[in-house]
């Protein structure tokens, strides 16, 4: 049995049962049989009952947040942001069904066309911290494809996925098409991945695991898309609006109790501005209102399990300037920190997935760039600067596949997410991941 737990309490919410090998294979080929038939549904009916689903999840969001809160410890107000993208996402595919198409080409002798075909049955693995979001993203467009659907979420938070199963019958899309497997990545994860009816895994989760997933797709020349793991950098240089930067800097890194692949934890700033940031950064950082998830006004919960409150405590070392308070007695709190620190530091090189940030100075534009890019990862990023060329600049020399300008958003329903270098490859969102559920297709017509 699988126990659920709430992590801010520590009680057992859901018990399930593990999902097996064999029921893994029983998903594919229930998505298998139904694929057929589903790639037969015109287009329009396809977006339609999309956008059903859509509005059920609309009608269910506060259903689904609470869900995602009591399973995550995600802040509610959070989690009715993260319901009413879902909401969004599937508006948005189901908009996108029919003006995802092929081409005409010019070539002699005959006619050319392209066409967008499914690939088949997709296993999509989602990892514990965004759980509905991102079965969404990876949903969206598997579904406006055509495709068929394996989708296992993480062990630790698999009740919102669950409930998004339910909504799917509900909307009418028919048994087989969307099929939900709740097990261990080692075994039911890896099955899919293995799997000779699966023709691609839509993967997030961390490297390390995002590297089995790459070597294990090999063997049946598996499509795959990863979106891993990030080490982030916030640059602000010593023009910005320098109070703006540090009002946000903290959500930036403490957002989900920086379990967020996009956190911006390594806070990069320019030594002329850097002690007068510094004592705005941590004045901010102290109104952070860390708490009960319940709560409309909490802004950070606590991690998701004992495990990894131990592996995140494993980086504080060094410098802290700042750690926040948290509740006392039961859950997986543990307080945001910023630790000065030099890019070398195991604290500024590697994903702590926990509200752990690195303060680290720089001087001047080229090596900010150089630190910014001195990491293997490359997902996400801010440049906070009033100088709009060297906005730019730094923008194109940063290697990173999502990056903002006085901001600290990443995520958005119509624009393409994905990483850079070892964040992985393949885009999710906007209109680039239909690329990624659906194979090109040429054709030639000799008209002689
Ligand atoms: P994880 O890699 O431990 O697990 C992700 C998923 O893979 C889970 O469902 C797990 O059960 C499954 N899995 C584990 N072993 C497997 C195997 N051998 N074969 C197939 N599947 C297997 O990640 P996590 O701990 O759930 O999530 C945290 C990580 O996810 C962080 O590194 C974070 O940066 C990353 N992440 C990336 C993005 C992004 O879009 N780039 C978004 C969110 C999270
Ligand atoms: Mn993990």
């Amino acid at each position: 049995m699988n126990q659920v737990l709430n992590p801010a309490t520590e009680e057992t919410i859901a018990e399930l049962p593990e999902a097996t090998v064999e029921e893994a294979d029983r998903a594919v080929a229930a998505a298998k049989a139904a694929f057929p038939a589903w790639r037969a549904v015109s287009p329009p009916d396809r977006g339609r009952l999309l956008r059903r689903l859509a509005t059920l999840v609309e009608e269910t969001s506060e259903e689904l947040a609470q869900l995602e809160t009591s399973n995550v410890g995600k802040p509610i107000s959070d989690s009715r942001a993260e319901a009413t993208m879902v909401a969004d996402v599937f508006h948005f595919y189901a908009g996108a069904v029919d003006k995802h198409h092929g081409e005409t080409i010019p070539v002699s002798g005959g006619i050319d066309m392209t066409f967008r075909e499914p690939l088949g049955v997709v296993g999509l693995i989602t990892p514990w911290n965004f759980p509905m979001n991102i079965a969404s993203w990876k949903l969206g467009p598997s579904l406006a494809c055509g495709n068929t659907v394996v989708l296992k979420p993480a062990e630790l938070t698999p009740l919102s996925a669950i409930r998004l199963g339910e909504l799917v019958l509900e909307a009418g899309i028919p048994e087989g098409v969307v099929n939900v497997v709740v097990g261990p990545g080692r075994t039911v994860g890896q099955r899919l991945v293995e799997h000779r009816d699966v023709a691609k895994i839509g993967f997030t989760g961390s490297t390390e695991i995002g590297r089995g997933v790459m070597q294990a797709a090999a063997g049946t020349i598996k499509r795959v898309t990863l979106e891993l793991g990030g080490k982030s950098a916030n640059v602000v240089f010593a023009d910005a609006d320098l109070e703006r930067a540090a009002a946000s800097a903290p959500s930036a890194a403490f957002g989900n109790a920086g379990q967020d692949c996009c956190a911006r934890s390594r806070i990069l700033v320019e030594r002329s501005a850097y002690d007068r940031f510094l004592d705005l950064l941590v004045e901010a950082a102290g109104g952070l209102r860390v708490g009960d998830p319940r709560d409309e006004s909490t802004e950070m919960g606590p991690l998701i399990s004992a495990e990894h409150r131990e592996r995140v405590s494993s980086y504080v070392n060094g410098n802290v300037v700042f750690s926040g308070n948290v509740p006392n007695g039961s859950g997986f709190w543990f307080p945001p920190m910023l630790v000065e620190a030099s890019n070398d530091d195991r604290v500024a090189r590697e994903e702590v997935f926990g509200p752990v940030a690195a303060v680290i100075p720089f001087e001047g534009e080229e090596e900010a760039v150089r630190l910014a890019n001195d990491t293997p990862y490359g997902l996400s990023g801010s440049i906070w600067t009033e100088d709009g060329a060297r906005a730019l600049r730094v923008a194109r020399a940063i290697d990173s596949g999502v990056l903002s300008v006085n901001s600290n958003t990443s995520v958005r329903v119509s624009t393409p997410f994905g990483g850079f270098k070892q964040s992985g490859f393949g885009r999710e969102l906007g209109l680039h991941a239909l690329d990624g559920y659906s194979e090109v297709k040429n054709l030639y017509i000799a008209t002689g």
